[in-house]
């Protein structure tokens, strides 16, 4: 297996000197290709602090981040922008798609952006529309979709570049209780079918036994880890 994330003793402050908050307090773990990992805890525990830090947002305080073994920490502000477009998929709570655009220029955007060929474009938004059950949708605005079906645009457009890692924020967050468990069942089988890597983050439980792996973070720490079971999950 090879090591796609490696999170090297990382520590993250926030403010300036005589009032710092530790948002995230020596955290490491490693992500190796095709898991489904799950980061688990309650508000305020660092989660989102942790997933800006590994997607580029936020900058470290110490410690280092490797994504196919590049130190992310090191990287110069004008090479960012295409790392995240070619390494990283984005998957946030709030959906974040074009409203002006159908889904399937939503999902088509950045294998536009990357310069793909009409037909390959066209073949690949296709492909993944199929495994996500959006096909009836492509052809829609935003404000034309449920939250659910939102949701799995924005899952297609994560996975549509075929990215070395997805970043998932909250996943369900605005969703239903339905509209969630067909979300996360297509995070299943992104993982299990396209071998797609996948780290989530969450504070909902029902959304991390999804996840093959968890590790539960609190005041900026793993304190726990569990690694699930075949028939583990609740129902
Ligand atoms: P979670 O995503 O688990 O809710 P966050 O990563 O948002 O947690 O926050 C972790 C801690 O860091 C909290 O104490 C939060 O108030 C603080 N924090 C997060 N972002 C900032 C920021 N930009 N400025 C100051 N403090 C922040
Ligand atoms: P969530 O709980 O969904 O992780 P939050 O409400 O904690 O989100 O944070 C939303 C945004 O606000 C994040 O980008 C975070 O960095 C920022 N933030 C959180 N706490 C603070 C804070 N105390 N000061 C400034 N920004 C903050």
């Amino acid at each position: 297996m090879s090591t796609v994330l490696k999170v090297d003793h990382i520590e993250k402050y926030f403010g300036n000197k005589g009032n710092t908050t530790k948002a995230i307090d020596q955290i490491s773990f490693e992500v190796e290709r095709g898991e489904f990992v799950g980061i688990m805890g309650p508000s305020g525990s660092g989660k989102t602090t942790l997933l800006n830090c590994i997607s580029t947002i936020d900058s470290v305080t110490t410690g280092k981040i490797l994504i196919n073994e590049q130190d992310i920490t090191k990287l110069k502000t004008g090479k960012l922008d295409q790392f995240r477009r070619d390494e990283l998929g984005f998957i946030f709570q709030d959906f974040n798609l074009l409203d002006t655009l159908t889904a399937f220029e939503n999902i088509a955007i950045a294998l536009t952006i990357q310069g793909r060929k009409p037909a390959d474009i066209t073949f690949l938004v296709k492909e993944v529309a199929e495994k996500l059950e959006i096909t009836q949708v492509l052809n829609k605005f935003p404000y034309q979709m449920s939250g659910g079906q939102k949701q799995r645009v924005a899952a297609a457009r994560a996975i549509v570049t075929d990215p070395t890692l997805i970043l998932a924020d909250e996943p369900t967050g605005a969703l239903d209780s339905k509209s969630s468990r067909l979300l996360l069942d297509s995070f299943e089988k992104l993982n299990e079918e396209l071998q797609a890597t996948i780290l989530m983050v969450t504070h909902d439980a029902f959304t991390a036994s999804y996840a093959k792996r968890i590790l539960f973070i609190k005041d900026g720490q793993i304190f726990n880890e569990l690694i699930r079971g075949k028939d583990t999950r609740k129902e």
